[in-house]
């Protein structure tokens, strides 16, 4: 076979969709945020982010930076090696404190990313219990599917955010066989929110295990930022939260919450804890440090929210048509991959905003879009300057107004 031909064949057909994905050469400014520099053909200049999963800017929070720092002249570089051989450090030990606390549950567990714990964990779980059936929200991550399918335990798919078509299936199933219910709070393509209580419900009516990732919702709502099982009262009813220390945190790392008997037999279970070199211990210090500030402090919080309500309505009195939800991100909705390429380059090339385009497998085909994330750190002029840019470039290529 000839594998450079292979691998330029398929590289052909992406570009052919206009899917093709090109990544922006961006330095990050600290202190400086929602600002960076894009390296792109013609030079270095400075644009602003309106895409960036650091939500509440924690990733150059002064006091993020001091522990990591703290933590670095301490303790040096890395962690060591793998938690099992040399690797567990104090601050990871103390994370796990913290995040159990933040969620109101008995221990909690640090992985390396989100992605990891989600397949680390969902992959243990389902694969040791024996005859386990997995009820799996059809829009779940695709760190979630990777999980479900390392597992090999039977896998049924029920409808998007509908707890009824939940119970349908658990009612379908054998009483006895363990059923391992997985679902998300915040949707991050559509921002949409779980209907959380009536889910649970319908796992609890069957004695199902339950699993919430909350990696769109920690640090940004609920109670100091634990998220929207706690914002609903349901946390206590959830065996297993799952969420990311990468996003709303502003550093690295993701976890699981809930029994000390389940963190325990994860820890000792899953490769993917297990075989992984730790955590540095500067980031786990930093997102300590992240995740205690955002505890004792709304202000994020609230800009944040406050920043969300005000590009809608920017966006609204422009005619840019947007997919409402409940959360803070705002899909502005293109429908053609190719238009959706050309527009975010129009924009980082003309007006010097970045927000990526988003394709499929991102998205199912035909709902193509642009995803942007307002932060409490986007001033009332780069809103006014999106919009703008974003109503100029909509006159130019002739996409249709909202009403
Ligand atoms: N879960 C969801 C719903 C996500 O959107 C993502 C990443 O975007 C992850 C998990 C993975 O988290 P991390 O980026 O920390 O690996």
């Amino acid at each position: 076979m000839k594998f450079e031909t292979f691998f330029r064949r398929e590289l052909a057909s992406l570009r052919n969709e206009g899917r093709y994905r090109v990544f922006a050469d961006l330095e990050r400014k600290a202190g400086q945020f929602p600002r960076a520099m894009f390296h792109g053909p013609s030079g270095p200049r400075e644009v602003t982010v309106w895409c960036s999963n650091d939500y509440l800017g924690m990733g150059q929070h002064p006091t993020v930076l001091e522990a990591m720092h703290e933590a670095l002249d301490t303790c040096g570089a890395g962690a060591g090696g793998t938690r099992n051989i040399a690797g567990t450090n104090h601050y990871h030990v103390m994370i796990e404190k913290e995040l159990a606390a933040l969620h109101n549950k008995e221990a909690a567990l640090l992985f390396n990313s989100g992605y990891m714990s989600n397949w680390a964990a969902i992959s243990t779980i389902a694969s040791k219990l024996p005859e386990c059936v997995i009820l799996s929200d059809a829009l779940n991550h695709a760190s979630m599917i990777e999980g479900m399918r390392h597992s090999r335990a039977k896998k049924v798919v029920f409808e998007h955010n509908n707890p009824n078509d939940l119970r349908r299936h658990l009612r379908a199933l054998d009483p006895k066989v363990p059923k391992f219910v997985l679902f998300e709070s915040v949707y991050s393509m559509d921002g949409d929110v779980a209907p959380v209580r009536e889910i649970v419900e319908a796992a609890e009516d069957y004695g199902a295990l339950t699993y919430i990732d909350e990696v769109h919702s920690v640090g940004l709502y609920g109670p100091g930022g634990a998220g929207i099982a706690a914002r609903d009262g349901m946390s206590d009813r959830i065996d297993i939260i799952e969420g990311t220390l990468g996003k709303a945190i502003g550093v690295l790392g993701g976890y699981i919450a809930g029994s000390a008997a389940m963190c325990d037999f994860v820890r000792s279970f899953a490769s993917g804890f297990i075989f992984s070199t730790a955590l540095p211990p500067a980031i786990a210090a930093g997102a300590l440090a992240s995740i205690r500030h955002l505890r004792n402090s709304d202000a994020e919080r609230i800009g944040h929210q406050e920043r969300v309500a005000q590009v809608r309505a920017a966006l609204d009195e422009a005619g840019i048509p947007h997919m409402p939800n409940p959360s803070h991100i705002v899909p502005v909705m293109v429908g053609d991959a190719a238009l959706c390429k050309k527009l975010s380059d129009d924009l980082i090339e003309r007006f010097d905003i970045y927000v990526q385009p988003i394709n499929y497998p991102t998205v199912p085909r035909g709902t193509e879009r642009l995803r942007i994330t307002p932060t409490p750190l986007h001033s009332d002029e780069d809103i006014r300057k999106l919009v703008e840019a974003l109503s100029s470039i909509w006159s130019m290529v002739g996409l249709k107004r909202a009403a």
